[in-house]
């Protein structure tokens, strides 16, 4: 089986798809009664692997951000995405251990690419070590909303939250700040932005990227 085929037949039964609100399906414009199969559809027909020349060029960029030392340990593996800004909102993105970027990743300047790698393979090392990276936050002033507590009458309660949490739980975990809540799903007509993940992984890229470029 390609590593293609591979990730196919994981997205076509991944919990996540299954687990859209109302909001997220609307976002990625899935209509009302459309199943989601839809969607998962539409996502597998943009997918495919990069052409050799492509794949060069992107392993030239990661040999250099490997030579800072970072993250060395997390493996490189990309699909390409054709640019649909439907699919998972047309932003480059992780699944499983693949980094998803869209297929008019090269049109960007070279501080963009790398800032776009350094940024994506931050989320994998996340979802592979989340209990260093929650360590960070909660050192960063963060505290963690626990499962048991995620029931948005408990979490207004201990947090005095004005922001009510999404029904499905996240896998990055949902966050209190300074009363604010912080998830990446949709709250009624918002999408609640800087959850603490993406905010370390833009800040790590910043940097990083500077001393490449
Ligand atoms: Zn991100």
């Amino acid at each position: 089986m390609s590593k293609l085929d591979d990730i196919i037949s994981k997205i076509k039964v991944h919990k996540h798809f299954y687990n859209f609100n109302k909001k997220d399906k609307e976002s990625r414009g899935i209509l009302p009664n459309q199943p989601i199969e839809f969607y998962i559809k539409r996502y597998i027909d943009n997918l495919s692997d990069f052409t050799k020349e492509e794949m060069n060029e992107i392993t030239n960029m990661c040999k250099k951000i490997d030579s800072t030392g970072y993250l060395v340990e997390i493996k490189w593996q990309f699909m390409k995405l054709n640019y649909d800004s439907t699919i998972e909102h047309g932003f480059p993105h992780t699944f499983d251990d693949i980094i998803i970027l869209r297929s008019n990743f090269f049109s960007y300047d070279k501080k963009i690419q790398f800032l776009l790698l350094i940024h994506e393979k931050t989320h994998l090392w996340q979802k592979r070590y989340p209990h260093l990276m929650d360590n960070i936050l909660i050192k960063e002033g963060y505290e963690k909303v626990e499962n048991n507590m995620y029931d948005i009458g408990k979490v207004i309660k201990k947090y005095g939250a004005k922001i009510i949490p999404a029904t499905n739980m996240d896998v990055l975990g949902v966050w209190c700040k300074d009363n604010k809540i912080f998830h990446t799903h949709y709250v009624g007509d918002i999408m609640v932005e800087n959850h603490p993940y993406e905010l370390y992984a833009e800040r790590i890229a910043s940097e990083l990227s500077d001393r490449l470029i």
